[in-house]
């Protein structure tokens, strides 16, 4: 079966983000760019899953700038055997990543697209759902378990515990961290990655207008965490407590 997987170019997750000095945004300018975790957990599974035999192909997909072919060439080296670089300068929402992907999918006839859970970037926790439903199939989100035999078997971790699901194929699944341990991709396959096909498209050829919809009002850094005390003992904690209103 063929898995498609989405992968997003985001800021590194051991970069600590600076806001721009007119709150329009963070600042990207020199600032160390990777796969976002979830995806290179979506990357790591797939090829779990051609290993195992039940895969056979798989096709990695980002939209985002020409810098985007990176993140692909990482999907590439670690795997995954071609890649689609859907380019645009544009900062694209959920529902237009969404809304490409399901063109992408209808062309690709996958059994299985297999995304993040969030990018670590927007935090927006929405592409793999509405992607779902715009195809009509079913979807298996935060998924910390993934078996396939004539149906997928999803373990999903939810706020109470894990719940499991049976989906029909084709369907979409989205990664939480402990799906897997995302492998590094070894200098040779580095290097055979170079010559793995990779095409460039863009949103018209989906017919997707990707221009934004939301506007972003400002943005903050997060209020400072103010210093912490140490107490001396349970009465001193108590009275601290007491003092501050918290306890009586
Ligand atoms: P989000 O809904 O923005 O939090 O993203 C959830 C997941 O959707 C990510 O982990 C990716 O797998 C996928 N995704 C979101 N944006 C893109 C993009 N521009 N290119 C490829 N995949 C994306």
């Amino acid at each position: 079966m063929k898995v498609l997987v989405a992968v997003k170019r985001v800021i590194d997750f051991n970069v600590k983000p600076r806001v721009k000095m007119d709150g329009s945004g963070v600042d990207l300018a020199n600032v160390k760019m990777s796969m976002n975790p979830f995806d290179e957990i979506a990357v790591e599974e797939a090829i779990r899953l051609k290993e195992k035999g039940v895969a056979t192909e798989i096709v990695a997909v980002s939209i985002g700038p020409a810098k985007a072919q990176e993140t692909l060439r990482t999907a590439l080296a670690m795997g995954a055997d071609r890649a689609i670089l859907v380019q645009t300068d544009e900062e694209v929402e959920p529902l237009a990543v969404a809304k490409i992907l399901a063109k992408i999918a209808e062309e690709e006839q996958p059994q299985m697209v297999i995304l993040g859970k969030q990018a670590i970037d927007d935090d927006n926790n929405a592409t793999g759902q509405m992607l779902a439903a715009l195809l009509g199939w079913p979807q298996g989100t935060f998924a910390s378990k993934i078996e396939i035999a004539d149906v997928a078997t999803v373990t999903r971790e939810v706020d109470g515990g894990l719940e499991t699901v049976k989906l029909n194929l084709p369907a979409v699944v989205t990664t939480d961290l402990r799906l897997n341990e995302p492998r590094y991709a070894s200098l040779p396959n580095i290097m055979k990655a170079k010559s793995k096909p990779l095409v460039a498209k863009s949103p018209g050829d989906y017919g997707v207008e990707v221009a934004r919809r939301l506007e972003t009002l400002k943005v903050v850094e997060p209020v400072k965490r103010q210093a912490g005390i140490t107490v001396g003992s349970v009465d001193d904690l108590v009275g601290k407590l007491k003092g501050l209103g918290i306890a009586k």
